[in-house]
């Protein structure tokens, strides 16, 4: 069983990497931004909630989200593995993740992560903004307190991983073929 978490800032391409990646390794996706946006979507009390949050580049609360990710697993029992993209973000979420995993015996195989230059996240945030219609990308200021959250509270959890010798380090630039191209690459020595 195969349960990568896939991990980067904002614009790293992690959802983009992980179309190909679920394909190929027939996992499930389990991306925390596509779910809450799915929540707010249906007007749900917590959507609701969490758009507060998000609208403003802030985190949603752990509490929100680690409840949402327990109701999947439980859920979906017979899955082959999964990618975890965007979660977790925060070093109480993945401790709650290791011992939601640990219920199931089924541990994190290895920890991603995409690393892109600062500039290069922030144009790349922009040009989304254009199409996705997502209103945290529309706006400057709210693109880059996303980065600065993701620097304080999610950035350490690359030590958290490392820890647990689960950290690969990941360049992000260049095409998405050449990315993919490393994920797999490093897929294989887990
Ligand atoms: P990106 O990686 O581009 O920021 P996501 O779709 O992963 O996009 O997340 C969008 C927003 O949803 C985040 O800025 C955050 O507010 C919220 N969010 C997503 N995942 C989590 C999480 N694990 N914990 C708290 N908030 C989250």
């Amino acid at each position: 069983m195969l349960n990568l978490v896939l991990f980067g800032p904002p614009g790293a391409g992690k959802g983009t990497q992980a179309d190909f990646l679920i394909e190929k390794y027939k996992l499930n996706h389990l991306s925390t931004g596509d779910l809450l946006r799915d929540q707010i979507a249906a007007e749900t009390e917590l959507g609701k909630e969490a758009k507060r949050y998000i609208d403003k580049g802030y985190l949603a609360p752990d509490s929100v989200v680690i409840e949402m990710i327990k109701n999947i697993l439980k859920e979906n029992k017979e899955a082959n593995g999964y990618i975890f993209d965007g979660f977790p973000r925060t070093v109480a979420q993945a401790k709650a993740l290791d011992e939601l995993l640990n219920e199931y015996n089924i541990p994190v195989s290895g920890m991603l992560c995409l690393r892109v230059d600062e500039e290069e996240l922030k144009q790349r945030l922009l040009n989304r903004g254009k199409t996705s219609g997502r209103p945290d990308d529309q706006d400057f200021s709210i693109i880059e307190n996303r980065i600065r959250i993701y620097n304080e509270k999610t950035e350490p959890l690359r030590d958290y991983y490392r820890a647990q010798n689960k950290y690969y380090k990941i360049d992000g630039a260049g095409s998405i073929e050449e990315v993919t191209k490393r994920l797999v690459d490093t897929i294989a020595i887990l």
